[in-house]
């Protein structure tokens, strides 16, 4: 799927960036800092690919800022993916660590000089998964910046990193959209999805924190549907009319994490939900039903402290944790929950 070369809610950042490059003033690392999903990592290759065309060149000869113009031996060789001033330091597969020889080749590259760009520019996505070894390692590059170098650093857990990288780094902070701006940018790029409905588009916006990338990832993997099962089972085992054990195979199919991260909504919207604060959501009137249904039943004295269990679960997602036995777990105390409170009320 085709994504806007610069989504709508980095203008700003965009236009920030651009004018720094223009004036001569650009940071030699920059920190792109935010919740997941919100295209920080598409905006860093999007400036180096910018960057990199030779129409961008020369900072005080940019005109504007328009997209890298596609035809220059620049152009072709970041699509070709083989631009010998772009390094990009990833993790071998997803939720591994960055080890300190991949920072070790960061360092080693950028004593070289770059080709054909004035500098050479290296994207680290994302930063918190670098391993104590390699943040250390990083740190020494950052504190003796080599002319002509950009680092730019991408990162959604901004405490997972050594105080020392961000103090070295110019940070720039991502907000998610405005919820008006983050619908009408879902709705253009789920046009070709069909039967995800408005409504559906709220409740995957909610569900990511307003995260559109995330809200998009999860419509193209129909998580809907999980999610819908997920609370259903949530009300069949209030209402004991299931089993926790037999219903935790369903929440193990869908992941722990995604289980943890729902679940906490589910329960922080109850909360409010008693707390006389109307609807779930008041930006987009999303509402579920199911919880409307359960929260009279319950106190929000047993709520936080089902919270702290969630929490306490949350911390283990990318641990070796059984996840079998945390759900059922899990499951087991939402179950108590319920009868503990019909049984006081
Ligand atoms: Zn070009």
């Amino acid at each position: 799927m085709n994504i806007d070369f610069i989504l709508p809610w980095h203008q700003p950042a965009w236009q920030h960036l651009v004018q720094r490059w223009q004036k001569g003033q650009l940071a030699h690392a920059l920190l792109l800092s935010g919740a997941a999903g919100l295209g920080k990592l598409h905006l860093a290759r999007n400036f180096a690919r910018w960057l990199l065309c030779s129409q961008n060149h020369n900072p005080a000869a940019v005109r504007d800022d328009s997209e890298p113009c596609g035809r220059c031996q620049g152009c072709l060789l970041m699509k070709a993916g083989s631009h010998p001033d772009f390094l990009e330091v990833l993790p071998e597969t997803d939720g591994k660590q960055i080890p300190i020889d991949s920072i070790r080749d960061v360092s080693s590259y950028l004593s070289l000089k770059s080709q054909f760009a004035p500098l050479q520019v290296v994207v680290i996505a994302p930063a918190e998964a670098m391993n104590k070894y390699a943040a250390n390692s990083l740190l020494k590059t950052l504190e003796e910046p080599t002319p002509g170098t950009l680092l730019i650093l991408v990162t959604s857990q901004l405490s997972r990193l050594l105080p020392t990288i961000r103090s070295r780094c110019q940070t720039m902070e991502f907000a998610p959209p405005e919820r008006s701006v983050a619908l009408r940018w879902l709705a253009a790029h789920l046009k070709n999805i069909a039967g995800v409905s408005e409504a559906d588009m709220a409740r995957l916006l909610v569900l990511t924190g307003d995260a559109p990338l995330a809200a998009l990832e999860y419509a193209q993997q129909n998580a809907l549907k999980s999610y819908d099962q997920l609370l259903a089972s949530l009300e069949k085992l209030a209402r004991n009319q299931a089993d926790p054990v037999t219903e935790a195979k369903l929440w193990e199919s869908v992941g722990l994490s995604e289980s943890v991260k729902w679940m906490y909504l589910w329960i922080t919207a109850m909360i409010r939900l008693k707390s006389g604060m109307g609807e779930v959501d008041n930006q987009s009137e999303w509402r579920e039903p199911v919880l409307e249904r359960l929260a009279p039943g319950l106190d929000n004295r047993s709520l936080f402290q089902y919270l702290d269990q969630l929490t306490g679960s949350a911390r283990l997602v990318n641990s070796q944790v059984n996840i079998q036995l945390t759900l059922e777990d899990l499951l087991i105390n939402w179950q108590k929950l319920h009868r503990r409170t019909i049984k006081s009320d």
